[in-house]
């Protein structure tokens, strides 16, 4: 069974004539939190978009609201304005259309590992004989084999973060939401986890929506990347990552490559030093009571 979106191989272009519509699109997104002198704004005006079977990442500074933007895809919460429209219809509020990984974890601690990693197959009433089969063969995949009986307490963090893996790859969803997927792993498996992610992305290719922390993963991974202001929070700037598919493992050694990760860099810490500078000029000056020197 292909786990990843079926596409034509003759190339025969589609019969409508209309372009298609962006697999996800998030339009003017604005979201704070809290109210009064309490409230904190934290997307302002977040515009993106993510094509059929493209590969997007997000890059922003932690507490950016990365995840929040996940939240307002999934409907988990509902944006202050904006819209988000999927295949060009709005579905704003909408939950159950995306697979989601979330920043966390969150396995079920009373269901065993395969009986989280089917749990969006079960909830879509797929069948469980299948849908096990399917998460047996996957858990291998990740290093899991033997640990598909087993309950979540008894894997290590980064254990959990490959099941709740196997369970985003596993929901029908079409479009797939990753939310630092890798952050918990050593530097070694993150590597395998990610040339993995890599030949499975390419060998099918599906819609992906990827947050991550590191330039590096987002141009290794991408098609396209989205660099993300700090609170409030926009896009600052876009940018089509330049090396074609399949992508060469050895890419990170490219001179465009480590230029592009100099310039990512580089736009990521002056956003750094007018925040810094923004949040002095917002704090009230030092007074006789005042901590400051
Ligand atoms: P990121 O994933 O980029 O690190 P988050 O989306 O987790 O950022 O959080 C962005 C900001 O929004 C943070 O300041 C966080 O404290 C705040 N925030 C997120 N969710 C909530 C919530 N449910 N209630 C109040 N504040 C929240
Ligand atoms: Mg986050």
């Amino acid at each position: 069974m292909a786990l990843m979106q079926e596409r034509p191989q003759d190339g025969t272009p589609p019969a409508q004539t209309a372009p298609a519509a962006p697999c996800l699109e998030l339009d003017g997104l604005a979201k704070s939190f809290g109210r009064g002198r309490r409230q904190v704004r934290v997307l302002e005006n977040v515009s993106l978009t993510v094509g059929q079977g493209e590969f997007v990442s997000l890059i922003g500074p932690s507490g950016s609201g990365k995840s929040t933007i996940l939240h307002l895809i999934g409907g988990l919460l509902p944006p202050d304005a904006g819209a988000i429209r999927m295949e060009g219809r709005e579905v704003t509020g909408r939950k159950g259309l995306i697979s989601y990984m979330p920043q966390s974890a969150a396995l079920f601690p009373w269901r065993t590992i395969e009986d989280n990693a089917v749990l969006a197959r079960e909830v879509a009433g797929l069948p469980r004989a299948e849908s096990l089969a399917l998460a047996r063969e996957w858990l291998a995949k990740v290093g899991l084999a033997g640990y598909e009986r087993a309950y979540p307490h008894m894997l290590s963090g980064g254990m959990q973060q490959r099941a709740a893996f196997v369970r985003a790859l596993l929901s029908p969803q079409e479009f797939l939401c990753l939310d630092e997927p890798f952050g918990a792993l050593d530097a070694l498996t993150r590597q395998d986890m990610q040339q993995w992610l890599l030949a499975l992305w390419e060998a099918n290719r599906r819609s992906v929506l990827f947050i991550t922390h590191s330039i590096e993963e987002a141009l290794l991974l991408s098609d396209r990347v989205y660099l993300l202001s700090g609170k409030p929070t926009r896009v600052l700037r876009e940018l089509r990552v330049p090396f074609g598919r399949p992508r060469a493992e050895d890419v990170a050694d490219d001179p465009r490559f480590l230029e592009l990760k100099r310039e990512i860099y580089e736009e990521m810490k002056r956003e750094q030093a007018r925040q810094e500078t923004a949040a002095r000029e917002a704090a009230p000056p030092a007074g006789r009571f005042g901590f400051r020197r």
